[in-house]
């Protein structure tokens, strides 16, 4: 499993992103007690508002206790005496003298720790009686708060074309009694600018309510300054699936690759609670891939078929990455861009940023891709997502119990296959690391078709 940690340890931007990720309970904690942030539990890459209110998102996961390996846990002493740079270099220079043995399993490990709490917090909600018609997503999120609520003040909640989702928002308030609800309407063609209207109306009032709660003001000025933030975000991580992800030669194992872009799916739903620190890591990151392709360090890709493996922010089987590399293929990860969450927000001089959230919002919530209960509205969208970004092929992620229904994936696989032309197919998902038979059998015969 190791063989990608030898291309991490050069990644300084990846092992921060890691690390700000396992070590989020002590800081969150700080953020609290310290600075008297309020903390407001938000999913799903909806942190703007909260970090606009000068507050601190958090994905609640990140305030569970995660065990760091030794590698990270070294890193942790070394970076506080030397800084993270210098930290790099000389567990770059001790990794090449075959000194440091710790270097092991790095990421693997991080994502691996980060699954499987995603597992037992599912676990946490089954225990807790929560409904069993919710998928796993919605389970391990339960989970969160079940575990984590006490330490977030408030909950923001945008609803999503999803009504197991919203039912499931509803049953938050038993957990987090204090809640600011974003409604997000259903677009109505026939009236464009009322839909809108509404959208802006909901966003002033949790903008309000936020105020209140935080004693901090939102306005333009702050709106715009986080938009700019994200807007910068997100041009990196598009970087990174659009170009990067589709050249010949990747900086790295694409095994790691695919760890990273599962890392920048994780971590992207609370700009690991400072977007600023997030930014420059991303940036770090793009700067440090570049680096390592002009000097050649890396792995020739152009053999291997790359394959969009999606939806899985709301929980997949990550062995399925390494399945599909050892069978010749690449794996890319890109929910948020197939949502429609990496579109920029306008902020130009005269732009209302209140109204232009609420059209990123509705652009994002209707594509049909968030969840949606319209099966042709969802092909749609995935079939004009595989065609852009010119993939090779693709496998969905079929959530059991996700009220999307078994007869809407089957068809949006064979419509890929055939109008398209290009391999598709399911596996399903209930829980990490069941069903792993079954998932190899299929993705073996799904690999066949590339030799
Ligand atoms: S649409 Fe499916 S995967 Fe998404 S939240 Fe609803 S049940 Fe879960």
């Amino acid at each position: 499993m190791s063989i990608y940690a030898d291309d991490v340890v050069n990644f300084t931007s990846v092992l921060k992103i890691a690390y700000n990720f396992l070590t989020g309970r002590d800081y969150l904690q700080k953020k609290k007690s310290k600075e008297r942030k309020t903390l407001v539990s938000v999913a799903s890459g909806f942190p703007d508002l909260v970090f606009a209110a000068d507050s601190i998102p958090v994905f609640p996961i990140r305030m569970e206790k995660f065990k760091l390996n030794l590698y990270l846990l070294a890193l942790n002493s070394a970076t506080s005496l030397f800084g993270w740079n210098l930290t790099t270099k000389l567990l770059g220079i001790a990794k090449q003298i075959d000194f440091l043995k710790i270097v092991d399993n790095v990421l693997n490990d991080v994502i691996n720790n980060i699954n499987s709490r995603y597992n037992s917090l599912y676990d946490l909600a089954i225990q807790k009686n929560v409904s069993t018609e919710y998928c796993f997503g919605v389970k391990s999120i339960y989970g969160m708060h079940v575990s984590e609520a006490n330490n977030c003040d408030y909950s923001l909640n945008f609803t999503i074309r999803c009504n197991k989702y919203n039912k499931y928002l509803k049953s938050l308030r038993a957990l987090i009694p204090n809640q600011i609800w974003v409604e997000i309407p259903s677009m109505d063609k026939e009236n464009e600018e009322t839909t809108l209207e509404i959208m802006v109306n909901n966003l002033q009032k949790a903008i309000t309510e936020l105020e209140n709660i935080t004693g901090n003001m939102v306005n333009d000025n702050s709106l715009k300054k986080q938009f700019r933030i994200g807007n910068q975000v997100k041009r990196y991580y598009k970087t990174i699936i659009h170009d990067i992800s589709t050249s010949n030669f990747y900086p790295c194992n694409p095994a790691t690759f695919a760890e990273i872009l599962a890392l920048l799916t994780i971590s992207f739903q609370d700009y690991n609670s400072n977007a600023q620190r997030y930014l420059e890591n991303i940036s770090q990151l793009v700067k440090e891939m570049r680096e390592r392709i002009n000097r050649g360090v890396g792995m020739e890709v152009s053999n291997r078929p790359r394959i969009l493996l999606t939806p899985i922010f709301n929980g997949w089987e990550p062995e399925a990455q390494e399945i599909v590399y050892n069978l010749g293929g690449r794996v890319i990860y890109s929910d948020w861009d197939l949502l429609g969450l990496l579109e920029e927000i306008s902020v130009s001089k005269n732009s209302d940023p209140i109204e232009e959230y609420a059209q990123f919002l509705l652009n994002s919530s209707n594509k049909g891709l968030f969840c949606l209960n319209n099966c042709e509205v969802l092909i749609n969208s995935y079939q004009k997502y595989v065609k852009r970004t010119k993939v090779d092929g693709l496998i969905i992620n079929q959530l059991e119990d996700c009220h999307i229904n078994s007869a809407c994936y089957d068809l949006m696989k064979n419509k890929i296959r055939t109008e398209l032309r290009i391999p598709s197919t399911n596996i399903k998902f209930k829980k990490i690391g069941e069903n792993m038979e079954q998932t190899k059998a299929k993705l073996s015969s799904f690999m066949e078709l590339y030799s």
